[in-house]
């Protein structure tokens, strides 16, 4: 692209991120372009995405008649590993779900391709890869995700003396009900986040804190802090995304309403800040109270097991994060409880044989593994 116009690739472009990164690229037609879109399902949002962005490559999966706008359209349809590596692209934005994102972002990466970073999965899978790899390339991996966004934006132009993080957690869906009704609640229920509006498999990883291990995971590899000086604390309010505390006991946090397009934003114009009149401005009169509570263990068991199972290293954290993905799935089609999803997160992992040093085969094989463990341990 031109000096002064980022080429951007949108990986997942009709989800929950993917549509409020379009809404940070409509504000500023003279600074950002997108060059490419990719997106599995939605193919009419996604029609609609390139009728108005005029990418010149696009990604999808359907028929070729359902493909036929594509051309009429102009673009070239493509696979995701052609987008990330196509040279009119400065920046790849992976706000996929799941783990589709993962062979793409290392080919991101190897082609030299910033990347700014929605996709948990691929931290969680491969945190240790992907963050050495970036560094052998020179690469950025710039966090979308509020929290981890928190964490750069409060590390920045410090020469990184932390003392710990403390990664800031709504509490969920179910952080007030008592612990005796969780195992009757609804996806219904669990799909009605209290502060943020999300896609569906990160909601409910918010109500059992899955999401909230995930984040902590990344901020072990993203910011190289030791996974003992992680802290999570309970703050329902989401104004507050995250706090770093340095060695000197001064505490730096970075508040605003609860929003993604300014962690977006950020990330897409990193190393500068914007006005964009778009952006709601915290307010704190109108706020009024901030408050903190203790992380409850015993609510959120997803928690601690996840930790536990990523900090074994190797291809744990991907068995973890496939057998996650159909845990939820199974939760949302109503085949298993809410409580339940710990559990046979649990018993599928028990017979998990690790790979000590793995490839991207080896991890791409454990997510799969996970899923289908899980399939068994619930179907039989
Ligand atoms: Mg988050």
């Amino acid at each position: 692209m031109g000096d002064n116009v980022k080429g951007l690739a949108i990986l997942g472009s009709t989800g929950s991120i993917g549509t409020q990164t379009l809404d940070v690229v409509r504000a500023f037609p003279d600074d950002l372009r997108v060059v490419a879109l990719a997106a599995r399902r939605s193919l009419e949002l996604l029609e609609k995405q390139v009728e108005e962005f005029r990418p010149r490559l696009v990604s999808c999966h359907g028929t070729s008649e359902e493909k036929a706008f594509l051309a009429s359209n102009g673009c070239v349809d493509c696979s995701m590993d052609e987008i990330v590596r196509d040279p009119e692209v400065d920046l790849v934005v992976t706000a996929t779900a799941g783990d589709v994102a993962l062979g793409p972002t290392f080919t991101a990466i190897n082609a030299g391709r910033d990347i700014a970073l929605a996709n948990k999965e691929t931290v969680v899978m491969a945190g240790a890869m992907v963050t050495s790899r970036a560094r052998e390339m020179g690469v950025q991996l710039l966090p979308l995700d509020s929290e981890p966004n928190a964490i750069w934006q409060c590390i920045r132009g410090e020469d990184k003396k932390i003392s710990r993080l403390m990664i800031t957690a709504s509490g969920g869906a179910f952080r007030d009900t008592p612990l005796e009704k969780l195992a009757d609640v609804s996806p219904e229920q669990a799909l009605k986040h209290p502060t943020w509006s999300m896609g569906a498999k990160i909601t409910v990883d918010s109500a059992t804190m899955m999401n909230k291990a995930f984040e902590v995971i990344e901020a072990r590899w993203l910011f190289d802090v030791p996974w003992e000086d992680i802290e999570v604390v309970v703050h329902p309010q989401s104004i507050i995304h995250s706090m770093v505390d340095f060695v000197d006991g001064s505490v730096k946090a970075q508040l605003s309403p609860p929003d993604m397009h300014l962690p977006i934003q950020y990330a897409l114009f990193y190393p500068n800040r914007v006005y964009n009149e778009n952006i709601r401005r915290f307010n704190p009169t109108e706020t009024g109270t901030l408050t903190f509570e203790e992380f409850d263990h015993e609510r959120y068991p997803c928690f601690s097991q996840a930790l536990d199972y990523a900090k074994r290293g190797g291809t744990w954290p991907a068995a973890l994060s496939g057998a996650d993905d159909t845990a939820v799935e199974l939760f949302l089609t109503k085949k298993i409880g809410f409580l339940e999803i710990a559990k046979v997160i649990r018993e599928a992992l028990a017979r998990h044989h690790n790979i000590e040093d793995p490839s991207l085969q080896d991890i791409v094989a454990a997510g799969e593994w996970g899923r289908n463990q899980v399939r068994k341990v619930v179907e039989g």
